[in-house]
């Protein structure tokens, strides 16, 4: 049995406020899953973070009042906490006196996203987020699956589905094709969807997966994967924090070229026959990122269909 933890990063709407939505999946089968939920769990501990939420994007931001306290990197865990909650709150206060409403709420969610991580300088977030990366890196049976949209390209073309629809539609007949293909073929493989409990997607994705079981998604059947996804707390769900990094070091990839995090998890995506099948960058033809130099790369055995092309459209 093989667990897919799915997760985004993005917005999947046409604008949006980002150029990329990517869907990713994890997958790992449950013989590992104990070994490698204890060793994020250690990481957690090094840096105090055992009950905190591992979010990847809002660890990764500066916090400008930590430059604001003199000595602060000398400080202990505690001080700095201390700290930081003393100028937030006076920060707090101001913006109420002002009667900026809007910048008031935007800075309250931002200071709550964010308490956690409090007690860390920027320098030893960024450093705790790429020992995560590159600990998952190291896990040799897991699986990135993710379908990368260009917004701009896709919305340049007449569509059926949207955004969304697409992501997951794809990420689900990369994972089944996995299972299929994956193994001796001595006994068939399993697989079940875990997903951050979101609302609307939770009903959509449900809706969607009942229909792909009937009547198989656009690209295959679906006889390996189990149930409709099962949606959890991503507060208190490991994986799906893990996933979550993911997604967000493609898309941190595909619009501003960061690459630090992104080969450290693209080293987990899906390979066969030299080709990493199992991520797609939805892109112009012209596009040279890695993900699609990666995904045509030419198969270096002789396979005689490619399931990366029966998956692709354009
Ligand atoms: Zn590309």
């Amino acid at each position: 049995m093989y667990l897919c933890y799915i997760d985004e990063s993005g917005t999947s709407s046409i604008p949006g406020n980002t150029s990329h939505y990517v869907l990713a999946g994890l997958s790992i089968p449950i013989w590992d899953w104990k070994q490698s939920d204890r060793s994020i769990n250690e990481l957690r501990q090094k840096h105090s973070l055992s009950e905190a939420e591992i979010h990847t994007a809002w660890m990764l931001r500066k916090y400008l009042e930590q430059d604001r306290i003199p000595g602060f990197e000398a400080m202990s865990y505690q001080k700095r906490h201390v700290a930081v909650e003393q100028k937030r709150n006076a920060e707090l206060l101001r913006l109420q006196r002002s009667n900026n409403t809007k910048h008031y709420r935007q800075t309250k969610k931002s200071y709550s996203k964010t308490a956690d991580y409090i007690h860390l300088s920027y320098d030893e977030r960024v450093a705790f987020i790429a020992e995560i990366a590159t600990c998952v890196s190291g896990w040799g049976s897991a699986r990135l699956f993710a379908e990368c949209i260009d917004k701009i390209h896709f919305g340049a073309g007449k569509r059926r589905k949207s955004v969304d629809e697409q992501a997951f539609e794809q990420v689900v007949s990369r994972f089944e094709q996995f299972l299929e293909n994956s193994g001796d073929g001595s006994e068939k493989r399993y697989g079940l969807l875990i997903h951050d409990n979101n609302q609307t997607v939770a009903a959509r994705h449900t809706e969607l997966m009942q229909r792909f079981h009937v009547a198989g998604t656009l690209w295959t059947k679906v006889e390996n994967i189990m149930e409709t996804p099962l949606f959890v707390d991503s507060a208190l769900t490991s994986m799906v924090q893990i996933a979550d990094l993911c997604s967000y070091a493609i898309r941190r990839y595909l619009e501003n070229g960061e690459s630090k995090l992104f080969d450290m998890v693209f080293a987990r995506a899906d390979r066969r026959g030299g080709k990493a099948v199992g991520v797609r960058h939805f892109a112009p033809k012209s596009c040279r990122c890695k993900i699609c130099s990666a995904h045509r790369a030419s198969s270096e055995r002789s396979e005689p269909v490619q399931q990366a092309l029966s998956l692709d459209e354009t």
